[in-house]
């Protein structure tokens, strides 16, 4: 990947990206290297010009703000209040597509923007910074993944969100961490054996949770591949009384220590809904603004990442994800650059998978009884650790 012209500064940022081997494994690793823009540091009168901007250009555009958990606050917050919506990548998805707008703005990484074109074509779909990537998609590439595919063709290909359009056309389902214990679940009750890509962490639980026979792709995700479980330990000592909240893209040793596993919007309702007062949560901290405002008066501290902030790679934040900014937002409303485009025929392979997980949501949820939310996400991820 090479960058776009830019005049912001850059940071190298280390993954870990696997390699196929003779036997048609995805068995093993290098270190890989990619770079992320440093987002600028603006002053309160600037961010505050900017949000009025934004708002003004988002009535004009016809446009709607779609953002992740993960992004800067003030973009969180200029969704809700403008009618956008900030969620985790499934509901992102689900928001866009049935939301009227002509113009969605996509605040999060690229695979989100090519998703969001997937399931509406007609839309023009922009994205502050289209060089803003993620170590899952970047560590499974479309031709190596088909490889890998077409060595193992009787097994069902299940793709997690966090991919490229072209490797999403090659599989059968495409998953979200919110759905994606329950839809193997499925698969496994049907006989159907899988071909999991590309997070080994949130595979490797999937398949201790269900028993079920998936061959894995040995990707990671930078951020929660920090986490550590020997540091966590220690840090739950300190603070006896918190709950630990875990998402499954973390190293086993780390989901074995949680009280709650599961997506970034199961999480939060955790930390809403849990008789406790302290959390630590392993995830990336840009969650943590949001679940201040849904439990107030609640703490939540940091999981412990490798090294410490000035040796850890990501310092638990995605530095794909920080590319996202109040400026360049402004811009692209302003100026209709960074518009995503997928190519057609691979949007149209690509739907059926999207589609098909879509689907079976709406079905699981249509089969819920009422209860709470927690009761009801308990169903599908549930603590796995100490209680
Ligand atoms: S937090 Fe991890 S999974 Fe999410 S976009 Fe960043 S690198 Fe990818």
């Amino acid at each position: 990947m090479t960058p776009q012209t830019t005049s912001q500064a850059l940071k190298t940022v280390e993954f870990e990206k696997p390699i196929l081997t003779d036997d048609d494994s995805a068995g093993t690793s290098c270190v890989a290297h990619a770079w992320a823009k440093v987002p600028p540091v603006l002053s309160q009168d600037e961010r505050a010009a900017l949000k009025d901007r934004i708002r003004r250009l988002l009535k004009a555009r016809n446009a709607v703000l779609v953002a992740h958990y993960y992004v800067d606050a003030d973009l969180q917050d200029l969704a809700e209040e403008t009618g956008g919506c900030v969620s985790d990548s499934l509901e992102m998805a689900r928001f866009g597509r049935e939301h009227p707008a002509t113009t969605l703005v996509v605040a999060g990484v690229r695979f989100m923007g090519e998703t969001a074109k997937i399931l509406s074509p007609e839309k023009t779909i922009l994205m502050p910074d289209l060089d803003a990537t993620c170590s899952l998609d970047l560590g499974c590439p479309a031709d190596d993944f088909a490889a890998f595919c077409d060595a193992h063709p009787d097994r069902t290909v299940v793709v997690y969100a966090n991919t490229s359009a072209a490797v999403k056309a090659r599989a059968d389902w495409m998953v979200t961490s919110s759905i994606g214990l329950k839809i193997v679940e499925h698969l496994h009750a049907r006989g159907e054996k899988i071909l999991w890509a590309p997070d080994k962490h949130l595979g490797g639980f999937i398949q201790k949770q269900t028993g079920a026979d998936m061959l894995l792709w040995q990707g990671s995700c930078l951020v929660h591949d920090e986490f550590k479980g020997i540091e966590l330990d220690l840090l739950r000592k300190e603070h006896p009384n918190a709950k630990i909240l875990v998402h499954p893209e973390s190293p086993a040793n780390v989901v074995a220590l949680a009280d709650v596993v599961g997506s970034t919007t199961q999480l939060i309702t955790a930390a809403q809904q849990l008789d406790a007062k302290e959390f630590i949560v392993a995830t990336d901290n840009g969650i943590l603004h949001k679940m201040r405002m849904a439990a107030p008066g609640k703490h939540f501290i940091e999981a412990p990442t490798a090294g410490n902030s000035a040796t850890c790679k990501s310092c638990a934040h995605c530095p794909w994800m920080a590319m996202n900014a109040l400026s360049n937002l402004a811009e692209v409303l302003e100026k209709g650059h960074n518009e995503i485009h997928v190519d057609p025929e691979i949007g149209r392979q690509a739907y059926t998978c999207i589609d098909r997980m879509l689907d079976f949501a709406a079905k699981q949820k249509a089969n819920v009884r009422p209860s709470s939310d927690l009761a009801r996400e308990s169903q599908l991820f549930q603590g796995v650790g100490p209680a």
